[in-house]
């Protein structure tokens, strides 16, 4: 009898990576829908990976939410907390010991340096008053990830150590401790990469972003350290994600250089917006995915919706 073993699966690994700090809304249901589409297609393995770092703003019922959600959409995975896999455990809150390695790789790089910076300080020092509200500096929170305000440059000098404050020892460079570390970045080195769908991209460090949080003081790793030491552990050959981390993805792209990370492909997709033009957030309830499906659409009535993009 002719076998019909499925055939293996091709190199292309892809990942999901939602963040448990709300319901999932339509924006994501594209994103992560093209995510599956584009490993479906190149017959390749998709891994769900919970990005959970947030201990403030994550929540156990969100992440379950966010599996049920995407599942309910049609979307699956090979890999993923519900599943296990190779490169478990799949929830980042469970992985410290990866970023704590990455930490330790950049900080003998000579690239970091500690700082003692309060946001507020940099409030101040970075943004103009209406900037802040927008931004949400108000609440001493950054709304998106890509908002971390220009660095002004305070702490740089504290590289290598100083008179009045000497540069990190054996132990701080061992263990984070209770202070902020930042990436120098080169300033004024351009990064450019072509992405899938958005085509050339071009960023200048310094300008387009500054000196950003790798450590944070509270002991957790940046979303951009996490990100990057997991999708080189777990061999993700392309990130899929909203054009909202194009910016990070610059950030990423230094990161990688420093720790000797190949980059994957990216595939950036354009931003839903709402009827007033603004970029959608896990504070549109009325656009949850719950909500729509409770009001009794179905998903291909979300997947097939002409929904406004951001140009
Ligand atoms: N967890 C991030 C978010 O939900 C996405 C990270 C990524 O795809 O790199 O915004």
């Amino acid at each position: 009898m002719a076998s019909t073993s499925p055939s293996p699966p091709s190199g292309y690994r892809g990942r999901l990576a939602p963040s448990p700090t709300g319901y999932l809304h339509v924006g994501h249901a594209r994103t992560f829908w093209t995510a599956f589409q584009r490993a479906r297609e190149a017959g390749g393995t998709l891994a769900m990976r919970m990005e959970d770092l947030d201990a403030d703003r994550s929540r156990a019922n969100y992440a379950d939410a966010a599996l049920e959600d995407l599942r309910w959409l049609g979307i699956r995975w090979q890999e993923g907390p519900d599943k296990g896999g190779p490169f478990a455990p799949y929830v980042q809150s469970k992985r410290r010991a990866i970023y704590l390695a990455a930490w330790r790789k950049l900080v003998h790089s000579g690239r970091l340096f500690p700082c003692r910076c309060s946001r507020k300080d940099l409030a101040t020092a970075v943004a103009a008053p209406h900037e802040r509200v927008q931004r949400g500096f108000g609440d001493g929170k950054f709304d998106k990830l890509d908002d971390e305000p220009l660095y002004p440059g305070t702490c740089r000098r504290f590289m290598g150590g100083s008179p009045q404050l000497p540069g990190p020892t054996a132990d701080a460079m061992d263990t984070p401790g209770n202070t902020n570390w930042r990436f120098r970045v080169p300033d004024g080195e351009v990064i450019e990469f072509v992405d899938a769908n958005l085509g050339p991209q071009r960023f200048v460090a310094g300008v387009d972003f500054g000196d950003f949080v790798v450590w944070r003081r509270d002991g957790v790793p940046s979303y951009q350290l996490a990100c990057v030491a997991d999708d080189a552990a777990m061999q993700i050959t392309e990130v899929v994600r909203g054009a909202d981390l194009l910016k990070s993805t610059a950030r990423q792209i230094l990161l990688n250089r420093v720790l000797g990370f190949n980059d994957p492909a990216w595939y950036h997709c354009r931003l839903v917006v709402d009827h007033n033009g603004r970029r959608l957030a896990k504070r549109h309830d009325a656009l949850s995915l719950r909500a729509l499906r409770q009001r009794g659409l179905t998903p291909m009535n979300i997947l097939a919706a002409e929904l406004p993009v951001e140009a």
